[in-house]
């Protein structure tokens, strides 16, 4: 069984969505933009959906979920 896991990484990121207490709509929130699964700009592009060519807040980058959180200077 551990062997299974051999060179895997290990996340706790689980622990601040699962063990914390904020509402539950912020915990689904925090576990969507976890995987990544929120729907960015470079996610509706995947997807082959309509989307913005920037970031719609500052308009310097493409927008990801990256990008918003941590390196958009709006939303710092
Ligand atoms: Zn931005």
């Amino acid at each position: 069984y551990l062997a299974t896991f051999q060179g895997s990484t290990h996340c706790p990121a689980w622990k601040l969505t699962w063990k914390s207490c904020p509402p539950p709509r912020v915990k689904f929130f925090h576990w969507l933009a976890n995987l990544e699964r929120c729907w960015t700009a470079d996610r509706l592009a995947r997807h082959g959906l309509p989307h913005p060519a920037r970031c719609l807040l500052c308009n310097q980058a493409p927008e990801s979920i990256h990008h918003l959180f941590l390196a958009c200077p709006f939303s710092k």
